[in-house]
Parts: structure tokens; C-alpha cells; sequence
């Protein structure tokens, strides 16, 4: 029956996926600031024409951050069919290498039932499974009715502005043209995510008057009024963040609480020159609160508006201010819909294991999709292990990277046909 010959065509593709997913490795999509992201486009544009796809090449035009120096280039293929498609999307870029690594972070080594490299978890074996688990429908000739679209994108762990959600903006993923979305990020070949918590991204600006170091009390030191909004942020914000827990299966557990984190903070003089003696008047403080879908961003707004106006009033002659800098909304995927569930049966036909829902601390380009593309089903499911992602010696495991193509192929296979 149909669901053996995919299986079979999987198996047999097994060194090519590898291969494929190495080949991607070793191109170095490092961002920032966005390395050769052409040479991958055009890797995985070929291969998707190798199998037949319908292939654009899609420049961010608009964006800022597509120069000539580091074209943002995203590339899509598409299998046609009728009515709205099955859409497989996943970012190329990867983060820098970093220190630590005992492998060559671009070598795209296989060794020991695992590939090694930068990306070669998040998420580029999940690209290599995606574009495989289609390749393997078509193989073992089985007729579905709805289009299969699979990108590669740029920029997601840079925010994706210039990946999904300009494809998003330009109409390439809509809720007219597409069904559902399926992320192959590195959430385990038995877990689906089906969302993640909000961000609310911040600074807090306290504004003093600089004086004489030596006549510190003729100044008003900025840095002296942010530390009473740290102490609250410690003593007050922290605590009753702590005492709030979301219904969402957030992993790891501890995501499960709202959360805030002091992401840098800036005041005053220089450290590294030879300082001038001079009060400081100025300190800025940039804050990452993760928020609840059950607290909401107006609450989460309010709550800390209300903060800052309790460390005014202890340090009236500070002058605090607020400035928004990046905001996304809690999004999930209903655990009805029928891209979890063809997830679900396809993760039990595979390895016979119950899939477990999660969802994810931070976002991913699932908020673009769900946002700007109005596409309610969206999911993450893709070979890896989480926790290795942006690690040295990141790895994927072999055996991962042909499960999730198997599982891939039979969630495809039920939502196309
Ligand atoms: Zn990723």
C-alpha cells in the first residue's frame, strides 16, 4: 500500500538526504550578516527542480537589509495541485560558529550516526527532510490533490523580516493560497509545537543631569534612579512572574512561567577610556519579558508602565521613559486542527510512539505565519534535538533526519489528499 512504498522510497533516498542535508551545512549562512545566502538558495532551488518543482528564486526587494553585499535571496518550490497548498518552510541562515567546537562547524562531517555542523540541527537536516519527504511521495507515484510548496527563507534568527514575513507580506504564504504550514524546526521526531509565548521587547530610559564627580550631590545620577527600578524588577516584577504558569505545553518547563530578562544595560561613562569625572546622566536598560497568552500584551504593557511610575516616584528628579522594540503576540495552533493530527497518526505509524505536543519559549517564524499570513494551522516538527541548537558541536542525528522525512511524507500525504 501507499504508506510502505513512501516508507521504501525513504529508506532508499537515505544517503542522498544525508548528503544533501551536508551539502547544506557546509554552505556558511552565517548570520549576521547573512553569508551566502544566494549559493544556498540556489542549492536547494536545483535540487527542488531536480524533483520536478515549479522554482522562484525570490529577492527581499523592499527590504533594508537586502544589499548587494548580503542579498537576502529565499527560494520556493512548488508541486502544483488544487485548491490551497501544503506548505514546508524552513530557514537556511545559521548562527555563528562560536568557540568550543571540536569538528569543523561548516564540514558537514558525518560520523558516528550523526551530522555535524552549524545548522546542521537548527534546521537545515529539517530542509533536507522536507524537500526529501516530497521527493518521496513522488517516487512511490502517489496522487495528491492539493499544491506542495516547500522554501527555504532567510533571517530567522534574525526575526525573519526578510524571510517568511516578506513572503507573508507579498502574498507567497496567505490564508487563501495556503492550508497549513509545517516548520520542520529541531523539536524531535516525536513532538509538535504548536506555538510559542509573546515577546515584549523594551527599553527603560532614565534621563539624570550631569555634574562635577567630585560634587556628585550638584548632579542626579541616572545609573543610582535605574537601580531602584532593578530592585523592583528583582523584588516585585520577578516573584509574581514567577507565581503565573501557562496552560501551553511550554518546553522546558521552566518557560512554563512568565519570565523577564535584563538583556544589557548602558550608563554613564565609558568604562574602557579613561573616564571624566562626571555624574551620570543618562542609563538605558534593555529588558526581554516573555509573556503568557493568558496575560496578554496589554496587560504585560500596563504592568510594566506601572513598574517604571513606582521607581519614578522613589527618584523624582530621574526622568524615566519606555521605548517598544520588537513585540510579537502568543500564537497557537489548535490541537484539533488537522495538521496536528496528521502529525500525530504519522508519528505513531512511524515509530509507534504517542506524539507529544509543545510549545516553544521562544518564537519562530510561526508568528509571521500566523500574523501577517493569517494561516491559523501552523505547526514546528523537525528532526533534532532542541537543546543543540546554537551549540558547539551541534549535531543531528542520522536515524533522526529519515524519521522525520518519514513522518513528513505521511502528514503530507493526509493533508494533500
Ligand atoms: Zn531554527
Amino acid at each position: 500500500m501507499s504508506v510502505d512504498r513512501v516508507l521504501a522510497e525513504v529508506d532508499r533516498a537515505a544517503d542522498e538526504i544525508v548528503d544533501f542535508a551536508a551539502r547544506l551545512v557546509r554552505i556558511p549562512t552565517v548570520n549576521p550578516p547573512g553569508e551566502e545566502y544566494e549559493a544556498c538558495a540556489n542549492v536547494i532551488g536545483d535540487q527542488l527542480r531536480a524533483h520536478g518543482a515549479d522554482v522562484q528564486l525570490l529577492p527581499a526587494m523592499g527590504r533594508h537589509e537586502h544589499t548587494p553585499q548580503h542579498p537576502r535571496i529565499n527560494v520556493i518550490g512548488r508541486h502544483d495541485g488544487t485548491g490551497s497548498a501544503i506548505h514546508l518552510n524552513g530557514h537556511f541562515d545559521v548562527v555563528p560558529a562560536g568557540l568550543g567546537w571540536t569538528r569543523d562547524p561548516f564540514g558537514g562531517e558525518v560520523a558516528d550516526g550523526r551530522l555535524y555542523g552549524r545548522g546542521s540541527c537548527d534546521m537545515k537536516a529539517g530542509i533536507a527532510a522536507a524537500i526529501f519527504a516530497v521527493e518521496a511521495i513522488r517516487r512511490a507515484a502517489i496522487n495528491t490533490i492539493a499544491p506542495i510548496e516547500m522554501s527555504g527563507t532567510v533571517d530567522e534568527e534574525s526575526g525573519g523580516f526578510a524571510g517568511v514575513a516578506w513572503l507573508a507580506e507579498n502574498r507567497l504564504l496567505s490564508r487563501e493560497r495556503t492550508r497549513a504550514v509545517i516548520i520542520p524546526e529541531p523539536f524531535g521526531v516525536d513532538r509538535v509545537c504548536v506555538g510559542h509565548r509573546g515577546v515584549y521587547w523594551f527599553e527603560v530610559i532614565a534621563q539624570g543631569r550631569i555634574a562635577h564627580g567630585s560634587m556628585p550631590y550638584l548632579g542626579i545620577n541616572a545609573i543610582d534612579g535605574m537601580s531602584h527600578l532593578l530592585d523592583l524588577v528583582r523584588d516585585e516584577l520577578g516573584p509574581a512572574l514567577f507565581g503565573r504558569v501557562t496552560a501551553m505545553p511550554v518546553v522546558p518547563e521552566g518557560s512554563r512561567h512568565a519570565t523577564i530578562n535584563i538583556n544589557g544595560i548602558d550608563g554613564g561613562q565609558p568604562v574602557d577610556d579613561t573616564p571624566s569625572p562626571c555624574v551620570a546622566d543618562r542609563c538605558r536598560v534593555v529588558f526581554d519579558r516573555r509573556f503568557l497568552m493568558e496575560e496578554g500584551l496589554e496587560r504585560t504593557r500596563a504592568e510594566i508602565a506601572a513598574l517604571v511610575a513606582k521607581a519614578q516616584s522613589r527618584m523624582p528628579d530621574v526622568t524615566f521613559s519606555i521605548e517598544d522594540r520588537l513585540i510579537f503576540e502568543p500564537t497557537r495552533t489548535p490541537e484539533d486542527a488537522p495538521v496536528v493530527g496528521a502529525l500525530a497518526e504519522a508519528i505513531r505509524q512511524v515509530t509507534g510512539r504517542e506524539a507529544a505536543l509543545v510549545a516553544s519559549p521562544g518564537t519562530y517564524d510561526h508568528k509571521h505565519v500566523a500574523r501577517i499570513a493569517g494561516v491559523p494551522q501552523c505547526v514546528a516538527y523537525g528532526p533534532g534535538q532542541l537543546d543543540l541548537a546554537h551549540q558547539p558541536d551541534e549535531y543531528c542525528r542520522v536515524e533522526d533526519i529519515l524519521t522525520a522525512t518519514k513522518v513528513l511524507a505521511l502528514a503530507v500525504i493526509k493533508l494533500a489528499s
